[in-house]
């Protein structure tokens, strides 16, 4: 085999291999940041002198803009040099578990703002081939700024976590709100729904397909309105994506003759007794994926929109289309959705509200959203929705918060060990990642925005330092 260039070739070690990807991600990444950095503070420049153009400032009034903001930028890239750490944050809670890790609420220290910590063993994401994924989710939360997806301030790394701290969001999540109700009525329905669409569309509007909506991942801020939150899926493959991983699970279980049998009430008291231990799990569950992401025909960004699809049936319905008992058969009936998704004529929906869950979840090609959002928009079932101004008036469950940090609207979670090293490190020896900590590069990152919008400031320069 002939040579060409630098890239790791079949005669390397695998040491060797190794050393390679790391010197490459690593120069890689200095330059590609140099440069982001640059053009990010070129194009904060150019917004402020186009804001002051449109708002018709005086030349003057311009001086103090162009000062502050030069001011801005100073502690901006003052706080990129300080190292954030664990030490910085106060724990008050946990308020989430997911497969790979768990979500806490933080207060900082010098500032007393809280926010949600969501912690990640490196170990495990080793283990479990997730460094995609992590940094996926990364990438994604980076880039979008919009009022639709949770925004995220920073992130940093010690040697066993990665930490993501993210705008707390006081109102929970809807699957919690779902475990809590029977049903929603159609109007709430419509506004969720509703919300949701924009908040998908405007990721798709980024280039980025979600392939993960399901209602553990539409959180509610403290209006009650809708954002989006884990991008970890967005481009990375988890194993609840792949079709061999519920073909080869072996079960000798007997089908869910009984699921089948049961009537609506008590499937949906079922669904939601076992619905919390499905969202730790690391095979999650394959309920909300669209059947073309388990083919290997590909997919497109139509795939959300069956997601949203079987999370309207799921608000009205008071479960979801094709739950079962395993995921495994869970994934047999999405797969053979045309015979399994049926109505249950004892919970009866509006024929309007029908006929979109059927326009959601049908095959890719005639789905709702070919042509474009506005076709989604103009369905019937939205009639009466104010699209432009849905997020600045009340939504259709108001949350009550007591104080910044209420986590009321959270489940309880038992205290967990993850913050203690010396229990984390016997579990899984530091020699075991510590060479691999070069997958986690170019990690941490510092949010602009977060910084005055909160009017954080650094502790170093208070009292004059
Ligand atoms: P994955 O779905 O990729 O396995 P995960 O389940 O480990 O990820 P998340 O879904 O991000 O982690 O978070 C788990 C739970 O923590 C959420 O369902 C939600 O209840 C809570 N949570 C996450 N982020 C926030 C936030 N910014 N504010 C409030 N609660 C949050
Ligand atoms: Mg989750």
């Amino acid at each position: 085999m002939a040579m060409t260039g630098p890239t790791p070739c079949s005669s390397m070690s695998n040491h060797t291999k190794e050393r390679v990807t790391m010197t490459k991600v690593t120069l890689e990444n200095f330059y590609s940041n140099l440069i982001a950095q640059h053009e990010e503070r070129e194009m904060r420049q150019k917004k402020l002198e186009q804001m002051m153009e449109e708002e018709g400032l005086k030349d003057e009034e311009k001086r103090i803009r162009r000062s502050a903001h030069a001011q801005k930028e100073t502690e901006f890239l003052r706080l990129k040099r300080t190292r954030l750490g664990l030490e910085d944050f106060e724990s008050l809670k946990v308020i989430g578990r997911g497969a790979f890790g768990e979500v806490r609420l933080v207060q900082k220290k010098d500032t007393g703002h809280v926010y949600a910590m969501k912690i990640l063993r490196k170990a495990d994401m080793l283990e479990k081939e997730q460094v995609g994924h992590i940094r996926a989710e990364r990438d994604i939360l980076v880039e979008a700024d919009s009022l639709w997806v949770v925004k995220m301030f920073y992130s940093f790394q010690d040697k066993l976590n990665l930490y993501l701290i993210m705008e707390f969001l006081p109102g929970g999540d809807m699957m919690t709100l779902l475990m809590k109700k029977d049903t929603l009525t159609e109007e709430e329905t419509q506004f969720y729904i509703a919300e949701t669409v924009l908040a998908i569309d405007s990721i798709h509007q980024l280039g980025f397909i979600h392939r993960d909506i399901k209602p553990d991942n539409l959180l509610l801020d403290s209006k009650g309105h809708v954002k989006l939150s884990d991008f970890g899926l967005c481009t990375g493959l988890k194993k609840a994506h792949r079709t061999e991983f519920y073909r080869n699970l072996n079960h000798s279980l007997p089908s869910d003759f009984t699921f089948q049998n049961m009537n609506s009430k008590r499937k949906a008291e079922t669904w939601k007794r076992n619905r919390r231990q499905l969202a730790f799990s690391t095979v999650g569950t394959p309920d909300y994926i669209a059947p073309e992401v388990f083919m290997q025909t590909g997919y497109n960004k139509l795939c959300d929109w069956w997601s949203l699809g079987v999370i309207m049936y799921e608000m009205l319905i008071g479960y979801p289309p094709f739950c079962s008992e395993t995921p495994q058969e869970t994934y047999k009936k999405v797969m053979n959705w045309k015979e399994t998704l049926t109505f249950p004529p004892e919970v009866p929906i509006s024929d309007k509200a029908k006929d979109l869950i059927l326009r959601f979840c049908c095959e890719w090609e005639h789905r709702i959203g070919a042509s474009g959002v506005e076709e989604i928009k103009s369905n019937l079932f939205f009639e009466g929705v104010d699209w432009e101004h849905i997020r600045e008036r009340p939504a259709a469950i108001s949350i009550e918060i007591k104080s910044i940090d209420d986590t009321s609207n959270f489940d309880e979670f038992p205290e967990s060990d993850i913050l203690k090293p010396t229990v984390a490190t016997s579990n899984h020896p530091e020699t075991d990642y510590k060479n691999k900590d070069w997958v986690f590069i170019n990690y941490t990152y510092k949010r602009f925005e977060g910084l005055t919008a909160r009017g954080a400031i650094p502790s170093y320069m208070k009292a004059g330092k």
